[in-house]
């Protein structure tokens, strides 16, 4: 990098047995993670489920009820967060509204004591690397909400934070602004080599962002991942359910190991490939197949199985078409067709066709709602 660049080397974060109750809540229950030095990591799960608090806690604004903390080499388990160096952004950016944007931003290098013709020089860099130079003299009631946000992320990292903490920084924006923030903010990233937690309740946010994304529900971690592999495997039915779109069908599967097959609601039986079953099943048991509206080929395309489906609705978005049907139980299913299909055939109350490759099914253990 250019030596004038604010830059910062990013921290390894270690969280080891998290646990935080309050009172009779257990807010994070036994969590571990381990994000790499210069790692983008989202904590992703439905409100309630232990994010905010974990991301709390590595901030030093909670102390873990037990588990342990570490940054870099340091154990920063019971540091009080002004003495843990890193940068943090929330979705209240809470900007001075009497100061200037630059005297926002060299702000936390007052409090640390650095003279002024430097904290202004390095203010200004800061602004630099948000794209926002120039705008110093303003104050932050003449800027746009995304500048704002830049303005509270150009003073999160102007002391060159090892590791950057995000709370739902951009769920004030609107929809526009908000995706433009996202590539902002993964361009600093890759820009600073600083280390990123961000927490979020969107899952395309999430999977848009992060190298790594951390699914949470009830204080416990689902799944951490790859965006690609959380989408194209989820590790159990939850994570299914909360990642994209899912169709859902309860079956009764037979068998285990690389032998399992599957009786549906129709009473037909289907013989499915050794990958199908994401955890082990044993014996005759409840089961839920699954599989991404978008795998779902219309007609008989020879490559899996092909069922019948009673077409109820079909919306034209352009690019694809949205068909939503129902099996004959009534279970839902849901089918993305590419733009260019033909749905001359789909009339609604007809009965369509369709394919399901064999290698685009998932098969859970348990029963979906
Ligand atoms: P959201 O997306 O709604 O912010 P979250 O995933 O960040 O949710 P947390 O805010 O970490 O979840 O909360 C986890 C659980 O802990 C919730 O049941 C919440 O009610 C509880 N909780 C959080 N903070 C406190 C507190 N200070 N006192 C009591 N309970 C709390």
């Amino acid at each position: 990098y250019p030596s004038d660049k604010v830059q910062a080397a990013g921290a390894a974060v270690r969280i080891r047995r998290l646990e935080k109750r309050f009172q009779s809540v257990i807010a994070v229950d036994g969590v571990d993670i381990d994000v790499s030095a210069g790692e983008f990591l989202a904590l992703l799960g439905p409100s309630g489920s232990g994010k905010t608090t974990i991301l709390m806690s590595v901030a030093g604004f909670e102390f873990p009820t037990s588990g342990s903390i570490s940054v870099g080499t340091e154990d920063l388990t019971y540091v009080p967060a002004n003495k843990r160096n890193l940068g943090m952004v929330f979705q209240n950016y809470t900007l001075f509204p009497h100061m200037s944007v630059l005297d926002n931003v060299a702000f936390p290098l007052k409090m640390r004591g650095v003279p002024k013709a430097e904290r202004y020089a390095r203010a200004e860099e800061a602004l630099a690397t948000v794209r926002l130079a120039g705008y110093g003299s303003r104050h932050p009631n003449q800027l746009s909400g995304g500048q704002q946000q830049r303005v509270a992320l150009a003073r999160a990292i102007v002391y060159r934070p090892r590791v950057l903490l995000m709370d739902e920084p951009l769920s004030a924006l609107d929809k526009n602004l908000r995706e433009e923030m996202q590539l902002e903010i993964k361009r600093l990233h890759a820009e600073l080599g600083i280390t990123v937690i961000f927490v979020t309740h969107d899952q395309s946010e999430a999977l848009t962002m992060a190298d790594r994304v951390a699914v949470l529900k009830d204080g416990r971690i689902q799944q951490i991942g790859p965006s690609r592999e959380l989408y194209e495997r989820p590790a159990n039915l939850f994570t299914a359910g909360f990642i994209g779109e899912m169709n859902f069908i309860n079956v009764t599967a037979e068998g285990s190991g690389g032998n399992i097959s599957v009786l549906l609601p129709s009473g037909e039986r289907w013989q499915l490939p050794a990958s199908a079953a994401v955890e082990p099943l044993t014996g005759c048991q409840k089961a839920v197949l699954a599989v991404r509206p978008e795998r779902l080929q219309l007609g008989d395309a020879h490559n899996g199985f092909t069922f019948r489906v009673k077409v109820d609705d079909v919306v034209y978005a352009g690019s694809a078409s949205l068909l939503i049907g129902t099996l004959p139980d009534s279970t839902e299913i849901r089918a993305r067709l590419p733009g260019a299909s033909d749905l001359s055939a789909l009339a609604l109350g007809s009965t369509a066709v369709f394919t399901i490759p064999k290698e685009a099914i998932l098969l859970y253990p348990g029963a979906a709602q």
